[in-house]
């Protein structure tokens, strides 16, 4: 009877602790990995937004959100077949017939010269443009202009992007800039003199410098536009469980698959939340004439000290001008 008892309180206290530590991790979930959304209930009816990189994770809810508040969206994604896939889920989601895919290379600046100017051409406006799509800790590769995979797509293909759909997007203000970048970009750093690792290139920290360069552009553009009714914004969205670890996590995630899934569940966010500070910055009534800011959980956020040195933003305003062919 005694060991009954002293099995009972065992089997008691285990399911008490259980429960208590599933309700911690649950609150830990909540509070620390998912943060706060956009509540922002504004409709966007015969507006026109452009999100880069949208047939999958973040790009692809951001434009869903979108279009669910009446925005004509266009994706713009480098992957056609994948591309309409996205467009069918957005019209699906969103119940809106006004979604559309185009085709958009970053890795290329003949594709980003054809995709602007025939936005420009067949587009009245642009009120949004969400510089999301992006590549991470690639193997050290060119893009077709010979620049570095990730500096290159990350931050140069949205730098031309950005330049050639400005006049438009100025004279659609008030008008919002949107750039995600990463909490990552706290360990960047830039090196003129060799800005794309033409010496030792390291994958981790290129991406670093990519998303580093996202916040400079974001916040240099934002001064050269004060006065125009353009705001910009430069975001991390969270950890979010998407596509973009393809060539970190490809063989852990085979390997130690339950693992990996418990792991993403306790702290990634799911794609949704992880769109909700772009979102934020996007729409919101809160973010409203704010601009070059770094926002982080629909909030500002205190960037990396090297993104604040207005000498360094503007001399990379230049380096890429240069690059470009601006
Ligand atoms: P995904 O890998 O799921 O999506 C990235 C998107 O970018 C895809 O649509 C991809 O297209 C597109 N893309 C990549 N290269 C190009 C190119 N050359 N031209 C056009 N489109 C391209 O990643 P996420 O949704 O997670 O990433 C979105 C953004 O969020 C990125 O900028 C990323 O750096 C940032 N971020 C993400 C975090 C996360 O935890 N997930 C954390 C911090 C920042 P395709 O499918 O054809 O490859």
């Amino acid at each position: 009877m005694e060991f009954f008892n002293f099995g009972c309180c065992n089997v008691t206290t285990l399911m008490i602790c259980s429960g208590v530590a599933v309700l911690g991790l649950a609150a830990f979930r909540y509070f620390a990995i998912i943060g706060r959304s956009c509540n922002s209930k504004r409709r966007l009816d015969g507006k026109v937004a452009i999100v880069t990189g949208a047939n999958t994770g973040i790009g692809k809810e951001t434009a869903l959100d979108l279009a669910r508040r009446g925005a004509r969206v266009i994706l713009a994604c480098r992957d056609e077949k994948k591309g309409k896939a996205a467009v069918s889920y957005v019209k699906e989601g969103s119940g809106s017939e006004n979604v559309v895919i185009k085709k958009l290379d970053l890795a290329s600046l003949a594709s980003i010269r054809t995709f602007s100017s025939e936005i420009l051409d067949e587009e009245d406006r642009i009120d949004i443009l969400i510089n999301n799509a992006g590549v991470m800790f690639t193997p050290y590769c060119l893009t077709e202009d010979g620049f570095e995979m990730q500096f290159g797509t990350n931050h140069l293909g949205h730098f031309l992007l950005t330049n050639l759909l400005l006049d438009k997007i100025k004279e659609s203000a008030p008008s919002r800039i949107v750039t995600v970048s990463s909490l990552g970009h706290v360990m960047g750093s830039l090196d003129f003199d060799d800005m794309m690792w033409s010496k030792h290139y390291q994958a981790q920290k290129s991406y670093f410098r990519s998303k580093l360069a996202n916040v400079m552009f974001s916040r240099e553009l934002g001064k050269r536009l004060e006065g125009t009714g353009v705001t910009t914004y430069s975001v991390h969205p969270g950890g979010i469980n998407t596509e973009l670890g393809r060539y970190f996590f490809a063989g852990w995630k085979i390997i130690f698959k339950p693992l990996y899934i418990s792991t993403m569940w306790l702290l990634a966010k799911t794609p949704t939340q992880g769109a909700q500070t772009t979102l934020h910055c996007a729409v919101s009534e809160e973010a409203e004439g704010i601009t070059g800011k770094y926002w982080s959980n629909c909030s500002i956020a205190k960037p990396n000290k090297l993104a604040l040195i207005d000498e360094d933003c503007k001399k990379l305003w230049e380096y890429s001008e240069q690059q470009v062919n601006l």
